[in-house]
């Protein structure tokens, strides 16, 4: 038997090589070794974006694509669309009465989100019920599946030690059933964004999964560089080179890392060739993404139905897992 996996992404808008680099290529090495269920968050997305659902629908179609694209493989894994379980509401109801008030507000999650809706125009520091319970539902979603892991990057451990809490007083309170999910380490190359800050489709400062070759190119051109370096032969400092070389050592070989680094200490390399070829680079990289990207872009019926297959698939289970949890709540079925 394999552990199982849940992961989520929530959806709010086209993917950027942030979320391929830092997630999504780690999913697509797990989906050998373990059963994965990968679920699209519409309704997370929904606790900021409550007003402006304009574009919902086509985010979780664009969300869903971009992961195809990565090579997420539907064979492989259960991709699906969260508000297409109608389980997880139901499990998020029995987890709400269980979880006592001071662990959601601890929880650095809402804290997270909570920032994110403070940046909204006129919202002051309000925060609705629903993003309150952001950390349940998370919880919801982990436990609907019974999993064993959940994929994390080392800074976001702390984010499901409130499922694991919650596990915990829903067996002692109920009786043994929920696998306490351990957290599993992604070993994952973070990526900033073109201006050195953390890469954001709101900072205006990302690379998409779905742009063109043209737009990444001159993307990659405003890249911030080495800042005391003003003609192209003044000595650079690499380390200092805010984003390129970063870059560089992000999608650049070996040999490829070692030259650029040669050539700029000796003045040898311009700013604005090395981001040219680190450019063609990272399009080259992209290529068969973005062919695949394409390809369901102009099958959407395909990408409809992997969709509503994974999402009966995923309500299978739930199914199960819900069927338990009430014989053990011993609610009236
Ligand atoms: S030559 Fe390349 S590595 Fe050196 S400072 Fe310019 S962009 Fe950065």
């Amino acid at each position: 038997m394999k552990k199982v996996i849940v992961s989520g992404m929530r959806t709010t808008g086209k993917l950027h090589l942030g979320h391929y680099l830092g997630v999504i290529k780690n999913w697509v090495k797990l989906q050998d070794d373990y059963d994965c269920y990968f679920f699209a968050a519409d309704w997370h997305a929904l606790t900021t974006k409550y007003d402006d659902t304009n574009e919902l629908r086509q985010n979780t179609i664009d969300v869903i694509t971009d992961w195809l694209a990565c090579g997420i493989d539907p064979e492989k894994s259960v991709i699906y669309v969260q508000s297409l379980v109608p389980e997880v509401a139901e499990l998020n109801v029995y987890l709400g009465m269980i979880t006592p008030q001071n662990w959601v507000e601890r929880d650095p999650t809402l804290k997270d989100m909570a920032k994110i809706l403070k940046t909204k125009e006129g919202q002051g520091s309000q925060v609705n019920y629903g993003l309150m319970g952001y950390p349940v539902l998370m919880s919801a979603d982990i436990m609907m599946m019974n999993a064993d892991l959940v994929p994390v990057g080392s800074d976001q451990v702390a984010h499901i030690e409130i499922t694991r809490d919650i596990t915990r007083r829903f067996n002692n309170l109920y009786g043994e059933f929920f696998h306490e999910a351990q957290p599993l380490l992604n070993e994952c190359a973070l990526i900033c964004g073109l201006d050195g800050n953390k890469m954001g489709k709101s900072f205006k400062n990302d690379i998409k999964i779905s742009d063109t070759e043209e737009e990444t190119a001159k993307k990659i051109m405003t890249a911030i560089t080495d800042r005391s370096r003003l003609r192209k032969d003044d000595l650079g400092h690499p380390d200092e080179c805010e984003v390129a070389f970063k870059y560089w050592q992000i999608f650049g070989s070996d040999e490829e890392i070692a030259r650029v680094k040669e050539e700029c200490e000796k003045g040898l390399r311009g700013c604005a060739q090395c981001k040219r070829e680190l450019g063609a680079k990272i399009n080259s990289i992209l290529a068969p993404i973005r062919e695949r990207r394409r390809y369901y872009e102009q099958n959407p019926q395909l990408v409809e139905e992997i969709i509503r297959t994974g999402s009966q698939k995923a309500r299978q289970r739930a199914g199960e897992v819900l069927d338990k949890v009430k014989d053990l709540v011993k609610i009236y079925k």
